[in-house]
């Protein structure tokens, strides 16, 4: 095993994982997130309920807020809070928030960024793509 910040030196990019709230669970998502906030003096579990049932409402992705290496995705994908629609997890370059206009990148499963192309194709040697990662990400639909 590697040290981390050697690791890090071969895996720089930096990803985040989105998810679909399931309308039976927004209170869940809520009380997920708020608890998430609470020491950086974020929304309450209140403020965050509107946002999460308004979410799951109109089907839209939110970000878990996970800003992961490629070499942690695997585990990140296995531990998605329970208040996500099951298979709905999808990875993106961090920082973009994606849409219907952020390309995907069918040969590692990642939407990216458009002006800089997909960070695994561009660099496979400092990206190594975790075994089975690819088989488990989708392209989702956006916004
Ligand atoms: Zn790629």
């Amino acid at each position: 095993m590697l040290p981390p910040e050697y690791a890090e030196l071969f895996d720089p990019m930096q990803f985040n994982v989105w998810v679909k709230i399931d309308p039976a669970k927004v209170m869940g998502a809520s009380a997920w997130y708020a608890q998430r906030s609470e020491h950086a003096g974020g929304k309450s579990v209140a403020a965050r309920y509107l946002d999460c049932r308004d979410a799951a409402r109109r089907g839209e992705y939110v970000s878990l807020e996970w800003i992961l290496h490629l070499r942690q995705l695997p585990d990140a994908l296995d531990s998605v809070p329970d208040f996500a629609v099951p298979g709905s997890a999808i990875v993106s370059d961090e920082p973009i928030v994606p849409d219907a206009q952020t390309p995907f990148c069918e040969t590692h499963g990642i939407l990216f960024t458009a002006r800089l192309g997909c960070s695994v194709c561009k660099d496979p040697v400092w990206h190594k793509m975790p075994p089975g990662l690819r088989e488990r990400l989708h392209r989702g639909e956006f916004p």
